[in-house]
């Protein structure tokens, strides 16, 4: 099997494969480091490659392997790590001058798991600063393009993450999601991508952004991908107790064992038979044509296949962007002030402690970042506290409700993804309300806590891909990988992107 078509395999395949001896990590990690190598100058997917360690890797989980001992199914596929997941001896900068050169002492649980099971670890991706953007444009450290069309952007704030599995850079990504930072990403480059239940993996580790927000996930070309790795990373940690909301992953309770069971139910005539799938009256509009007309195939599509399709009312998810854009800064305003130039990464000096401060914070953050902060700031000053993240807490509240009561009605909800395709750079970056309202049909799953993924619904404006999102109640992931799984098996595969040669 030569270079260009082990990149081409999926993670279940590679998974497969080294298990049975057909390749070795070390051929199948030095693949994707020669596609990476290949696609770098025109994608940018990746801030800095960590091509040592991932060989390294590599050939101890060969050798292990050799030696008879049983090892994970995951062992041994390599995996790119959004930027915003520290990594012990690997600079991690969240996308941020401020944190150029730092190096973590320490590694996130998230890592830690991953490393546990020998999965090597091909590099740090590209990322809008702190997470803060819909495009990646807000990166310090350039622009990631999109394969479809190296003109347009990949997503953000993990587009380095998507691009990279949409390249074939990566058979798997980690990517975090405070409004959309995972699922968004993977509609506009035509890839999977999961957030799953807010504690279902430790945030510990993770570059904070909105600490009742941020979710870890996977970034994937299929369903089964993510939920094989969703399974990796998930579990309770000491660090995090959120993350005791979510149980250890047994065999019987598995995202994997989910998504194969949905791939066999969504090939089947009537395999989802009285499945009820609820479509929000709310969020019928304000999507491009072609991106809603993918999306209403697949909702007929279920209905063929036998699935009730409802519709929920979710009154309250007009204020969730407005409820969401209060509470993410807020936070984000109080998380970003341990960047002092005193703990962490860059200094500009002054004359006093305190110039020092505003030298650093001012040379080294960007402009989106300072917008946020200011208006977190402004949102938690003392005198205007309960008009507005007061309100937005009530606000999120009712959107809790609102899904609760959909659920009571309807086993799935489903909206597309995304309102448009991948943009072109220089868009929206001028406009950020432009900007915000990508994440129109993500953010009600962050305010809710409940899980989201996005699949591929096919193609739409310019011949580019766009998404489908799935949501559930709270600790249903496998329900949400099972359904999503179904609609796979039922949706054309989408081509190879076409903005990059073979
Ligand atoms: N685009 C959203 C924002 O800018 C989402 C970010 C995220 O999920 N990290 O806040």
């Amino acid at each position: 099997m030569d270079n260009k078509e082990i990149i081409r395999l999926t993670a279940l395949e590679l998974s497969r494969k080294i298990e049975g001896g057909e390749l070795t990590s070390r051929q199948v990690t030095d693949a994707f480091i020669e596609r990476i190598e290949q696609v770098e100058p025109q994608v940018h997917a990746f801030i800095v490659t960590t091509f040592d360690e991932a060989r390294k890797t590599a050939d101890e989980i060969d050798k292990k392997r050799q030696d008879g001992e049983k090892l994970h199914p995951l062992a041994g596929v390599p995996i790119a790590i959004k930027d915003v997941v520290v990594t012990k001896g690997i600079q991690t900068t969240a996308g941020s001058k401020m944190l150029e050169g730092w190096i973590p002492p320490y590694d996130a649980s998230l890592v830690v798991k991953i490393k546990e099971i020998g999965m090597p670890i091909l590099g740090k991706t590209n990322m809008d600063e702190f997470a803060m953007g819909s495009s990646t444009e807000h990166s310090a450290y350039g622009k990631t393009c999109n394969p479809w069309d190296l003109d347009r952007i990949p997503g953000g704030s993990g587009g380095g993450s998507a691009a990279a599995v949409a390249a074939f850079e990566a058979p798997l990504a980690i990517g975090t999601d405070t409004g959309g930072s995972i699922r968004q990403p993977a509609a506009v480059t035509g890839t999977v991508g999961a957030k799953p239940t807010y504690g279902y993996v430790s945030r510990y580790g993770l570059v904070a952004l909105s600490s009742s927000l941020d979710q870890a996930g996977p970034c994937s070309r299929t369903v089964i991908d993510s939920a094989l790795l969703q399974d990796v990373i998930q579990g309770p940690d000491y660090h995090d107790s959120t993350s005791q909301l979510s149980s250890e992953v047994t065999a019987e309770n598995s995202n994997y064992q989910a998504a194969l069971e949905g791939l066999r139910i969504g090939s089947e005539n009537d395999g989802l038979k009285g499945v009820k799938v609820g479509v929000v009256k709310q969020m019928q509009e304000g999507f491009a044509p072609e991106v809603f007309a993918r999306f209403q195939e697949e909702i007929e599509a279920l209905e063929e296949k036998g699935a009730e399709i409802i519709e929920v009312d979710c009154p309250h998810f007009e204020y969730a962007l407005g409820a969401y854009y209060l509470i993410m800064p807020s936070e984000a305003s109080s998380n970003l002030a341990r960047f002092d130039g005193m703990r962490y990464g860059q200094r500009v000096d002054g004359a006093s402690s305190d110039e020092m401060m505003a030298n650093t914070r001012g040379a080294m953050f960007g402009e989106e970042v300072k917008r946020r902060i200011l208006l977190g700031t402004y949102a938690l000053s003392a005198g205007y506290y309960d008009a507005y993240y007061g309100s937005a807490q009530k606000v999120r509240t009712l959107i809790q409700k609102d899904f609760a009561e959909a659920f009571a009605k309807v086993d799935f909800i489903a909206t597309p993804t995304a309102p448009t395709v991948a943009f072109k750079f220089g868009e929206k970056i001028d406009d950020p309300l432009a900007m915000y309202m990508n994440d129109i049909a993500t953010i009600p799953a962050n305010l809710a806590g409940i899980p989201g993924l996005s699949l591929p619904s096919g193609l739409a404006e310019e011949g580019l891909p766009a998404g489908i999102q799935i949501l559930v109640p709270a600790k249903s992931d496998d329900k949400m990988y099972k359904f999503a799984a179904a609609i796979e098996a039922m949706t054309d595969k989408l081509p190879e992107p076409k903005g990059l040669e073979k």
